[in-house]
């Protein structure tokens, strides 16, 4: 149903007083060729119906406003509404980016100091708030690292970036957006880097090693000083995807075990709402060496004022302006609410409801790596496969238990893959609701697998066909 379909001509949502001065005919306005040649077709409805038809709209769709949200590589937590308020004190919302830099000083401390925040987060020096999500500051960060070698002579040569096969989609993806060949490497029995592979594969050639640590599977790599040792002999850089940050803040900082440059992505770990296509933010972390390299521009703190500076070598700006600015407000305001033991704390909890979760599960499912997980964990359904149910038939069951499914079929190097990131924001009657849920499930893939094949049965929309839907979506409303 469109608003259209509801509307009834002469209806209003607002009033206004009477008009009291002499109205300017809208042709003295704008030049006649601008001009529309029909009315716009607006719906006409009263406030209560305009507010009644969007709410029902939000309830037909899960969100993590609504229940348990447990999207591995995703961090759906729960986001405090006061960062929300922050960010529209219109100090913050009703600036211009081209204002003079003496009228945005409040502004540019917040985007400085956040700046220093996420700099002692990752144990490196300097950040870049540009990148407009976690793929871009991937982006940002090897054309750095084409900047640096080339800075160095070496560009010609060093063509390859190293990417094991438990990586992210965006990693080779961004890899070959900078014009690099991107090289995977196999993971070893335990989840983490092959690292006689890993010595194999570097040589003259590699520009540098993308990594995520923890890694997709949710397993720490405890080899990641020699492998950083390997990269650099090389010549070669580290680069942290760092989107999913909640298992490390204030425990380990990736540049202490030999990473160049870091991503961080605000809108997951940072606390601000994301899955519905942004804004989001990106930011990137450099070490020493690099900061000369950043795009344009960053802030500086120099004679108690801050200023937007161009670094020497910048590889230019990467996005309009500063980035998404309202981001930023939102991800200091939490970094200022919790201070540093209680980023740590989120951390601690997100290790220990991952791992509670996962231990509860691991005799209904498969798990492939029965070790001790970080903030999140990866499940098989090839159980379950052998009863004839698929784990998007067990992703669709959720659904009906009131749950969002976890993040299925990824990382690829598991079969029938289940993701699962609880998140710190739960509570442990949920996380117990939770795994309920999934061992139900998992009695009914064996005594009533057509259940599972039907799912969803209580959501607004059944089970979709999942071809047609891509092979022909409707991505307009037609009315009937
Ligand atoms: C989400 C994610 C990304 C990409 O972040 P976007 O903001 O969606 O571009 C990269 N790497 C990992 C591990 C992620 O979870």
């Amino acid at each position: 149903m469109l608003l259209l379909d509801l509307s009834v001509p002469g209806r209003r949502g607002y009033a206004l007083p009477k008009l009291d001065v002499e109205a300017i005919p809208v042709a003295d306005l704008i030049p006649e060729s601008f001009l529309r040649e029909s009315d716009l077709e607006l719906p006409e409805l009263t406030e209560p119906e305009v507010v009644r038809y969007f709410t029902q709209l939000s309830r037909k769709n899960h969100g993590v406003d609504v229940g348990f949200y447990p999207l591995g590589s995703c961090t759906m937590k729960y986001n405090p509404r006061v960062n929300e308020d922050i960010a529209a004190l219109p100090g913050f919302s009703r600036i211009h980016p081209r204002q003079p830099e003496s009228t945005v000083q409040g502004a540019l401390q917040l985007m400085y100091e956040l700046d220093c925040f996420l700099a002692e987060a990752a144990g490196l020096a300097k950040t870049s708030l540009q990148p407009a999500a976690g793929a871009h500051g991937e982006l940002t960060g090897l054309l750095i690292i084409k900047a640096y070698h080339k800075f160095k002579g070496e560009a010609e040569q060093r063509r390859e970036i190293i990417i094991p096969d438990s990586a992210h989609g965006t990693n080779p993806a961004s890899a070959q957006m900078a014009g690099f060949i991107a090289r995977e490497i196999p993971s070893d029995p335990r989840g983490g880097v092959d690292v006689e592979a890993l010595k194999a594969a570097v040589g003259p050639q590699t520009a540098g090693l993308m990594l995520t640590n923890p890694n997709t599977l949710g397993l720490f790599d405890e080899n990641i000083e020699k492998i950083a040792e390997i990269i650099h002999d090389a010549g070669g850089l580290l680069y942290y995807d760092g989107a999913n940050a909640n298992a490390i803040l204030g425990i380990v900082r990736p540049g202490d075990s030999g990473f160049d440059i870091v991503h961080f992505n605000l809108h997951k770990t940072f606390s601000t709402p994301h899955g519905g296509g942004g804004p989001g933010s990106g930011p990137i972390v450099v070490s020493k060496e690099l900061v000369d390299f950043l795009p344009d521009p960053i802030v500086e703190h120099t004679d108690g004022k801050y200023h937007l500076a161009r670094p020497k070598h910048s590889i230019g700006p990467v996005k309009a302006f500063y980035g998404n600015f309202a981001v930023m407000v939102k991800a200091y305001a939490y970094i200022r609410h919790l201070g540093a033991a209680g980023l740590k704390a989120v951390s601690e909890n997100a290790v220990l409801n991952a791992n509670y979760v996962m231990n509860q599960l691991k005799n209904d499912y498969h798990l492939p790596y029965d070790r001790l997980c970080m903030h999140e964990f990866v499940l098989s359904g090839k159980w379950q496969k052998e009863q004839g149910v698929s784990t998007l038939d067990i992703a669709k069951r959720l659904l009906d238990y009131g749950v969002h499914a976890p993040t299925i079929y990824f990382p690829l190097i598991v079969e029938e893959a289940i993701m699962v990131e609880p998140t710190e924001t739960e509570s442990k009657a949920t996380l117990d609701a939770f795994v309920a849920a999934m061992k139900s499930i998992a009695e009914e893939a064996k005594t009533d697998p057509d259940k599972l094949k039907a799912a969803p049965t209580k959501t607004p929309v059944k089970r979709l066909d999942e071809t047609k839907a891509a092979r022909n979506p409707v991505l307009k409303y037609k009315r009937p």
